[in-house]
C-alpha cells in the first residue's frame, strides 16, 4: 500500500524496531508485577529500575527521582498540580503559547485558589525576561516554560529562566516532550527542577511518559493525583506499565542515533529555503533560534485546508495541533505571536524525524510547490 510521506512527527511517531525488541519480553516471558516478591516481580522490578536509571542518564542528572506516567500530559498535571497544593494561595508564572496540558490545568487550578500569571510572547515567541522578572510575587511557587514549542520549534532561554527562577528561590518546570533528541540536552546544566516528557514522541510507545524531579522539587511535591496502593512514592499509584516503561528508555537511550539534530535541520532547510523562492511564505520563529525538525509556514492566499485536501495522498502534515483535537479553533500559539486568524488559517507545521531521508524531503518540496502553484493559480483565476 502507497503511504503518503509523514511530516507529523511532532504529533507522534513511530515505535522504533529496537524499542519493540526492548519491549517484547515484558509482555510475555517477564510480564511480572513490580511489587510482586517473587520471581516473576522481581525481573519485572530489574526492568523497571534499570529503565529508570536510563531516564535519568538520558537527562544527565545524577540526582533526583523519575516518576513514571502515563505521558506528558500526566506529567505537567502531577507537577503542576503537586506545587499548587503544596501550598495554599500559591502563584504560578506559566506563558501563553504553552501546550495546553499546561494551559488547561493551571485554568482548573485557578478555579480551586492558585493564582496564575500567563505571560505574553514576542512576534518570535519569545518571552521577555524582565516581564518575568516582574511577574514574580512573593508567592511565586514555580515557573513553568516549555523548552521547544511543539508547534514552531521556538526554543525558550532556558538556562536565564532557569537563573532567575533559583535566584528568587522558586522553582522551574520545563515541558522537554518536544525538544528531546532534537536539541542536545543536559537537565542539570539547563538549571531544570522538574521536567515532563513523553515516550510516544520519541519513537517509544504512546500511553508511557516521565516527571523527573529533582531533590528540591521532591521536598515540595508531596500530593499524588492519582491514589491507590502508595507506588512511586505514593506520587503515582497503580501498576507500572512494564513494556511502556522500558520502550520509554530505550528510546531514550538511542535518541540520537538516527536523523540527530544536524540531519534534520538538513532537511528541514532545504524544505524552507526551496518554498521561500514561491515568495509569500512566512517562517514563524525565524528570528529566535528554532529546534531543527519543525517548519511553521504561513503560505499567503493558501488555505491549510485546501492545501491539505489537495496533498493528502501524498503529504501527512498537521494544519493546527493534534494536541487539540476537539478545537477548530486558530492555534493559540500562533494568535500569541500576533498571527490574525486568517493568516493562522494559512499556516501548516511541518515536523520530522527519525523516518525522513532527504530522498523524501525532494519529494515533499516538489509536491508543496505544485500544489501552492496550483491553489494560487486557481485563486487568481476566479479573481479575474
Ligand atoms: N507537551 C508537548 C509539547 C506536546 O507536544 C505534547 C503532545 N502533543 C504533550 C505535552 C502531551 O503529551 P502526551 O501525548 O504524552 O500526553
Amino acid at each position: 500500500m502507497f503511504k503518503p510521506i509523514y511530516l507529523d512527527n511532532n504529533a507522534t511517531t513511530p515505535v522504533d524496531e529496537a524499542v519493540r525488541n526492548e519491549m517484547w519480553p515484558y509482555f510475555l516471558e517477564d510480564f511480572g508485577n513490580p511489587s510482586s516478591p517473587h520471581f516473576y516481580g522481581l525481573r519485572a522490578k530489574a526492568a523497571v529500575d534499570a529503565a529508570q536509571r536510563k531516564i535519568l542518564s538520558a537527562l544527565k542528572v545524577d540526582e533526583g527521582k523519575v516518576i513514571l506516567t502515563s505521558g506528558a500530559t500526566e506529567s505537567i498535571n502531577l507537577g503542576l498540580q503537586g506545587i499548587a497544593f503544596s501550598k495554599k494561595g500559591a502563584h504560578i508564572i506559566t506563558v501563553l503559547t504553552e501546550h495546553k496540558a499546561v494551559l488547561d490545568t493551571c485554568k482548573y487550578l485557578e478555579g480551586m485558589g492558585t493564582s496564575i500569571t500567563l505571560l505574553p510572547v514576542d512576534p518570535n515567541g519569545l518571552i521577555n525576561l524582565d516581564g518575568l522578572k516582574n511577574a514574580i510575587t512573593d508567592q511565586t511557587e514555580l515557573i513553568s516554560v516549555m523548552h521547544v514549542n511543539n508547534e514552531t520549534g521556538v526554543i525558550q532561554p532556558i538556562p536565564e529562566i532557569a537563573h532567575i527562577c533559583h535566584q528568587n528561590n522558586i522553582l522551574f518546570m520545563s515541558d522537554l516532550t518536544a525538544s528531546l533528541g532534537k536539541v542536545s540536552i543536559n537537565v542539570k546544566e539547563m538549571g531544570i527542577d522538574l521536567v515532563t516528557l513523553s515516550a510516544h514522541k520519541i519513537c517509544g510507545p504512546k500511553g508511557s511518559g516521565a516527571l523527573y524531579i529533582n531533590k528540591k522539587a521532591q521536598d515540595k511535591l508531596n500530593t499524588p493525583m492519582i491514589h491507590g496502593g502508595g507506588h512511586q512514592y505514593g506520587l503515582r499509584s497503580g501498576t507500572y506499565n512494564v513494556p511502556g516503561i522500558v520502550g520509554l528508555s530505550k528510546a531514550m537511550e538511542i535518541i540520537d542515533e538516527i536523523n540527530g539534530p544536524a540531519a534534520l535541520k538538513e532537511m528541514r532547510d532545504m524544505i524552507e529555503d526551496s518554498l521561500e523562492k514561491l515568495g509569500g511564505i512566512r517562517i514563524n520563529g525565524r528570528n529566535a533560534h528554532r529546534c531543527p525538525n519543525v517548519s511553521n509556514l504561513t503560505i499567503t492566499g493558501v488555505g491549510n485546508k485546501e492545501l491539505f485536501s489537495i496533498t493528502k495522498n501524498q503529504l501527512a502534515f498537521s494544519t493546527g495541533s493534534a494536541c487539540n483535537s476537539a478545537s477548530t479553533a486558530p492555534s493559540h500559539v500562533l494568535t500569541a505571536m500576533g498571527l490574525s486568524a486568517e493568516e493562522a488559517d494559512s499556516t501548516i507545521r511541518l515536523s520530522l524525524g527519525r523516518c525522513n531521508t532527504k530522498e523524501d524531503i525532494k519529494s515533499v518540496v516538489e509536491i508543496l510547490t505544485s500544489a501552492i502553484n496550483r491553489i494560487r493559480k486557481y485563486k487568481m483565476e476566479i479573481r479575474a
